[in-house]
């Protein structure tokens, strides 16, 4: 190297399939470049093409492999023995790692990054040209099918051999008649996981530079694209509708041609019999290993998942995706493939009822789209009424052919329609007509094209659809609707502030709830792991039909004398400790902390509060200012009113003070609080109240140290202030061990906030103290809160309590919440990420670290493995001011098979990435 280059270095060989590359490395240990020493098979011009085409994607703004030193010509492999030369060269060495490694996951931002370096790589290409790239490659797609069935002979496994080779030639078919009119310039010809770099910023990669240009080469463009998105196919967890984020983010910087967006698929096929046929002749002439087998395997994998989906169907998609077309087509409409031609008469069916199947339907109510026979039950019960026919709607996505705890979307979109007639009907000829029991099952698919399943997964719905009529008007049913894009999102960004958030970047649209499963209107049905406020499940058919009885007799204010106010309040009391009897009934709990700080200012007569960081208390104008948590408002602790003073965040698990036990250090934050009220109380500001919720929530559920809460509360007290427990998140049952946050701790406090679970999603929140406190607040004026403790309010909150006793789901909450923290437990051994499991009942929370010693929050990890398992069906979301926590909060009814489905969904996650 010091002859060659004048560099002093020390080189570590690196894997290559043609080159000879090494690391290579300076005395002081950082990385010099990298030495390529070409294949001799390279000619001097391909070489300055390869490198003048690095420089040009640098000049783009891509990370390259550009030259730093040489060229230079050394004796190649065999040594000046053979004679023959090659050049080696030093070039660029781009850290941040590769995509490689099939066992990983890509994810879609991910891929679609793969998809913009290919588009860059394109455009920075395009204008380039080189006597060097005048040459025949193995790799360019255009002499794919060549390819193919010369190294056919090398597939040891004849079944593959005759697929690989049978599927090659009917891409070829597809690709033929449309190269003509495919653009051509300057491609890499490998921009693939094995060759994009990525850099690592807080815990993500995100492609942005590109290396080995050895397979340059002039070629159709679309090509770039093909190759790359054949590479996505590899990795775990992809298949064809995967790739679509490349396809968008490369159309997005170099838009495709119809012609390119149809050759697309078939290029993939291609390239996937290609990587098999040309891995079965590496490991003819290696001799097969270990390693031979894993790689071939992996090209089969890929190969398999191309083949899973007809191209037609990818080809539709790809179209839809880059708004070039897709979607159902008219009967006899062109271009090609054509649909059927259709001369056919529509019949009549007579009257005929429409059966709607969707998420929305009422039909689906209570659960009934989990029975089985359910379709076949409502079409006789129609045709029972006197109706003629009943008939299925073309396009939509059924709730009854869906399923809970799914890691993939269910097949329930229609293709076609299903009929139930009351007497023989003669169809019209043309349509594909399928018989099922009662049923018959129409369609009107394209000639020639591929069999079209009855019911399709919602990814592949805008392919499959593009391959079908609608056949309803021969019927003499009205046409479908086309769906369309759902505008949803956007007009609700028309109307809402931009404060008000929504859950996921790109969120389903959710319909239904069913206990713990919400369904949203494509037919997928996910866990629900978020919503703590649906506390026995959701559309309870008890509070249901309380509210309906209770609306169609009277709903007023609690000013007039009726029962279940009075009820209510009974049972609400009844549930709390001595000296806790008097109830304010309102209508969140954002208003419970509100009316709880008033209550306290006035029987106390003091002005200031002392609240904990990292909390959340609502939105009101005192909650607000109570709530310290900076993931709620960044602004948080600069923006306190004066009347607020903030003690340390208990956390001990990384706060100040660390440890679980009595002889831990985190004791000591009920020290320091203590000081600081005693301090305030010294400055002539005793507080009027101490607020906290008395299970860490926010931070994920955390405990607070062992008597944290028994030593503020006393000195609170002892300046003549009150203890206010805000039990809005923790409490009711959701502990499991106990009923309310504050018997964890061992105290009785003054006052208690409780909102959220007492409503099952009803605004219900209530304000609990004892007597004397509550008659001070005569001396303020009067309360009264319209529609806090109405008729409807109160028997909601009576059928809650009564679904929690009966249901038994605190005790639900103990038994099924620690088989999940035994799992998540035994997650934490495998997988470094996690770096503790908090909690108790169903409230806990799973807090990654990137390092367990400085327990750096994996923030970013945390948002993007929520995404992650959306797409396995679990919805989950962040908490705590690092919004590295899972925050684990599900309706009380959760079971064993759902606490395990979502704990081996998170293991998948953190197993294969995110
Ligand atoms: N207190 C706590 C502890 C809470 O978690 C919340 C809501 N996240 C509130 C009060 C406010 O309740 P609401 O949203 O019903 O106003």
């Amino acid at each position: 190297m010091a002859e060659s280059f004048g560099l002093t270095v020390r080189a570590q060989p690196l894997g290559s399939q043609q080159d000879s590359n090494f690391l290579l490395t300076e005395p002081a240990g950082s990385v010099a470049g990298v030495l390529k020493i070409a294949n001799p098979a390279f000619t001097a011009a391909e070489i300055e093409a390869q490198d003048a085409a690095a420089e040009r994607a640098a000049a783009a703004g891509l990370r390259a492999g550009t030259v730093l030193h040489g060229p230079v010509t050394v004796p190649a492999g065999g040594g000046p023995v053979d004679g023959s030369m090659a050049l080696a060269r030093v070039l660029r060495y781009l850290p941040g790692g590769t995509l490689a490694g099939a066992e990983r996951y890509l994810s879609p931002r991910v891929v679609a990054g793969l998809g913009t370096v290919a588009g860059q790589l394109s455009l920075a290409l395009r204008p380039f040209t080189h006597p060097g790239l005048d040459r025949v490659l193995q790799w360019d797609l255009r002499h794919a099918l060549r390819v193919v069935t010369t190294l056919a002979g090398h597939v040891r496994d004849e079944g593959l051999r005759a697929r690989v080779t049978s599927a090659a030639e009917a891409a070829w078919n597809r690709v033929e008649p449309l190269a003509g009119r495919l653009p051509w310039q300057t491609v890499h010809g490998d921009v693939t996981d094995d060759n994009v770099v990525c850099r690592l910023e807080r815990g993500l990669r995100t492609p942005d530079g590109i290396i080995d240009f050895g397979d340059l080469t002039s070629s159709w463009a679309v090509g770039e694209l093909a190759v790359a998105i054949t590479s996505v196919l590899r990795h775990a967890g992809a298949e064809p509708c995967s790739v679509l984020p490349a396809v968008r983010a490369f159309g997005e910087l170099r838009p495709l041609s119809a012609e390119e967006a149809a050759v697309l698929w078939p290029l993939v096929v291609l390239r996937a019999a290609v990587l098999v046929v040309s891995g079965e002749q590496q490991a003819a002439i290696d001799g097969v290993n270990d390693y031979v087998t894993g790689a071939l395997e992996h090209e089969r994998r890929l190969f398999e998942r191309a083949m899973s989906v007809p191209a037609e169907v990818m080809t539709g998609l790809i179209l839809a995706e880059l708004g070039l077309g897709g979607g159902p087509r008219p009967p006899g409409s062109g271009p090609v493939p054509d649909l059927r031609p259709v001369d056919l008469a529509p019949v009549d069916l007579g009257r005929c009822a429409v059966l709607d199947l969707s998420v929305q339907s009422g039909a689906a109510d209570e659960g009934a789209w989990l029975e089985p026979g359910l379709e076949d039950r409502l079409a006789a019960g129609l045709l029972a009424q006197g109706y003629d026919a009943v008939a299925t709607r073309f396009g939509e996505a059924r709730l009854t052919a869906s399923a809970m705890l799914a890691g993939v979307s269910p097949a329930a979109v229609a293709t076609g329609i299903d009929l139930w007639t009351a007497g023989q009907v003669e169809l019209p000829a043309g349509l594909t007509v399928r018989r099922d029991g009662d049923r018959v099952h129409v369609s009107l698919p394209t000639e020639g094209g591929p069999e079209v399943p009855p019911l399709v997964r919602p990814e592949y719905a805008a392919g499959w659809l593009s391959l079908v009529a609608d056949p309803g008007p021969l019927l003499g049913l009205p046409a479908a609707v086309p769906a369309g894009r759902d505008d949803l999102l956007r007009r609700r960004e028309a109307s809402f502030a931009a404060v008000q958030e929504h859950y996921y970047r790109d969120p389903p649209r959710i319909e239904r709830g069913w206990r713990h499963h919400l369904a949203a209107t494509d037919g997928r049905v996910y866990l629900d792991m978020v919503n703590n406020v649906t506390v026995l499940g959701h559309a309870h058919p008890r509070v249901e039909a309380a509210v309906a009885r209770q609306l169609r007799r009277l709903n007023t204010n609690s000013r007039f004398n009726y029962a279940s106010v009075v009820e209510f309040s009974e049972r609400l009391a009844g549930l709390l400790p001595d000296p806790l009897d008097t109830v304010f009934l309102v209508n969140s709990g954002s208003e419970a902390v509100d009316l709880a700080l008033r209550l306290a200012l006035v029987a106390t007569g003091h002005q200031d509060v002392v609240a904990v960081r990292e909390a959340y208390h609502g939105w009101t104008y005192a909650s607000d200012a109570v709530s310290t948590s900076t993931a709620d408002n960044p602004n948080a602790l600069s923006t306190r009113p004066l009347w607020v003073h903030v003690v340390d965040a208990p956390n001990s698990y990384r706060g100040r003070y660390r440890g679980t036990g009595a002889d831990t250090e985190s004791v000591r934050y009920s020290g320091d609080a203590v000081r600081a009220i005693g301090e305030l109380a010294a400055s002539g500001r005793p507080p009027a109240a101490f607020l906290a919720e008395p299970y860490y929530g926010n931070a994920g559920g955390m405990p607070l140290p062992d008597g944290y809460l028994a030593a503020v509360y006393a000195e609170v007290r002892r300046h003549g202030g009150l203890a206010v427990a805000d039990e809005v998140q923790v409490g009711y049952g959701r502990l499991g061990r106990w009923f309310w946050g504050f018997e964890q701790q061992g105290v009785v406090p003054d006052v208690v906030t409780v909102a959220k679970a007492m409503g099952n999603g009803y605004p219900l929140g209530a304000v609990v103290t004892s007597r004397a406190i509550a008659a001070r607040y005569r001396d303020a004026g009067y309360f009264f809160s319209s529609t806090g403790g109405s008729p409807v309010s109160s028997v909601v909150g009576l059928a809650v309590l009564d679904v929690i006793r009966d249901e038994g789901l605190q005790a639900n909450a103990a038994r099924v919440g620690s088989h999940l923290k035994a799992r998540l437990e035994e997650l934490a051994v495998r997988h470094q990420l996690i770096g503790a499991v908090h909690g108790s009942g169903l409230y806990l929370g799973v807090e990654f670290v990137r390092d367990r010693g400085t327990l750096e929050p994996a923030t970013e990890e945390t948002a993007a493995i929520c995404d992650r398992m959306l797409e396995l069906g679990v919805i989950i979301q962040p908490t705590s001011d690092r919004m590295c926590v899972l925050k684990i909060k599900p309706p009380l009814c959760l079971d064993v098979a759902g606490a395990d489905f979502f704990a081996d969904a998170l293991d998948r996650v953190l197993t294969e990435g995110w």
